[in-house]
Order: C-alpha cells, then structure tokens, then sequence
C-alpha cells in the first residue's frame, strides 16, 4: 500500500512569529504512523523550519536550481537545502510555470539535479482552465509528466502532484471525480510509460484548495494517495487534512 503523503506549501508567506505557532500546533498534532507529512518552507526559513519542526514531519524547499553551486545570484540548490537537514523539494509548482516562466526543460533539469543530489521530489503538474475546457487535461498533463520521468531513475523519492491551475488558491476544489479520473489516468500513463511496479507504488496526491472539509472524501478516492495543500497548510485545519483517513 503506498503510504498518504499530506504536504504543505507555505508558499510566501509567514513569519517566525507565526510560523513558530503553526509549528508548535504541528509538533503538539498526532501524525497517523501510516501518514507522511512534509511542511514546504519559504528558503529563507528552511533552516528555522527544519530545527523546530519534530523529526516526525518532514520538510521542503518551494524551489531549487538545477546546479550544485556558482555564479547563480539568488538562487538556492539541493545541496545547501540537504545542508539544512531538509530532505524534500518541491518542482514544477504552477506558481514556478506561469508566474516565474519555468520552461518543462528548466523543471526536468532541476528534478535530475535534486534527485542526484539526494533530495525527494514533490513534482508538480496540472492543466490551466482553458486547457481543461479545450478537452486536452490529459494530454497537458502526460506531456509534463513525461518531461518529469524522462529525468528520474530512482522512483522512490518521487511524489507526483496533480494540481489542476483552476484549483489553486480558487476555493474551486476539484470534485474527487474529478481529481479520481486524472489520478487513474497518470497512474495508467505510468504502467504503460514507466512500468507496473512504478505505477502501483508511485504517490499520486492532489492539490488545489483542499480543506478540512473537503480531504476526507478526496482522500478516499482509489487513486488519491494525498494532498499537497496551500492556503489550508498555515491553519490549524492542516492537522484536519494530515488525519483525512482516520
Ligand atoms: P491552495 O490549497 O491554496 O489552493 O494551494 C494549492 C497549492 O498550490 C499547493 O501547492
């Protein structure tokens, strides 16, 4: 059975006021053994993130560059993130494509530079509303996803997040039919592209404002194997999300 991975993406926002208290809220939540919980922290706080949080919950950078060091002004990379005892990253986020420009190419580099250099990848895609609307979801969303695989050997350090665009930051959840068919549908372009083991093991976790209302029956959906949270993540409502199967 593949473990359920709840991530948060902090995103920009927070300071160590605030995040201090969500991280004493986290530290002080049950945490279902079988549930994996990974916090994604602006980088300029990894390292605070990283040394309060409980080594029960784990921790991302939002972003990384595609080299281990050099001439890359304000750019961080998976060894100093590994440095600050940070063990995850997340690539690929809608926010990195469509405000910050992030080619397919730039993010399969930076996935097989983290995951050489021993990070886990939380590897974002997902369709725009007139993508979903012109009827090409999947065809939009294999494309990413072939640009992810084509650069990953190790598949046990990868998390793949469904992040429909219309979904983020909108309150317009995804149905869990509607998120269900996507996740079926990767997890079949897996078994045909990369192979059966992958598909069955690889976590497929949805994201675009999830809540506490909304996890439970999202979460229980067959191919629905977590979620990656945003707005939802910097309220104590994340311990809600975290316990979606219980
Ligand atoms: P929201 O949960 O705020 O919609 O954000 C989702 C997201 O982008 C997580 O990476």
């Amino acid at each position: 059975p593949r473990k359920f991975f709840v991530g948060g993406n902090w995103k920009m926002n927070g300071d160590k006021k605030s995040l201090g208290e969500l991280i004493n809220t986290l530290n002080s939540a049950k945490v279902p053994p079988d549930t994996e919980v990974v916090c994604g922290a602006p980088s300029i706080y990894l390292d605070f993130a990283r040394s309060k949080l409980d080594a029960k919950i784990g921790v991302a950078a939002q972003n990384c560059y595609k080299v281990a060091k050099g001439a890359f002004t304000g750019e961080i990379s998976p060894a100093m993130i590994k440095d600050c005892g940070v063990e995850w990253v997340i690539l690929g986020h809608s926010e990195r494509r469509h405000v910050f420009g992030e080619s397919d190419e730039l993010i399969g580099q930076k996935v097989a530079h983290a995951l050489e250099s021993g990070l886990g990848v939380i590897a974002c895609i997902g369709e725009k509303l007139d993508e979903r609307e012109a009827g090409i979801t999947e065809k939009v969303v294999f494309a990413q996803t072939k640009v992810i695989a084509d650069n990953v050997k190790d598949w046990s350090k990868v998390v793949i997040a469904y992040e429909p665009v219309w979904a983020i930051g909108t309150g317009k959840t995804a149905s869990p039919q509607q998120a269900q068919e996507v996740h079926e549908k990767l997890r079949h372009w897996m078994a045909t592209n990369v192979s059966e083991a992958v598909a069955k093991s690889v976590r497929i976790i949805y994201g675009g404002s999830v809540t506490g209302a909304s996890c439970k029956e999202l979460g229980s959906q067959k191919d629905v194997d977590g979620f990656l949270v945003g707005g939802a993540s910097l309220k104590p409502e994340f311990v809600d999300i975290i316990n979606a199967r219980k």
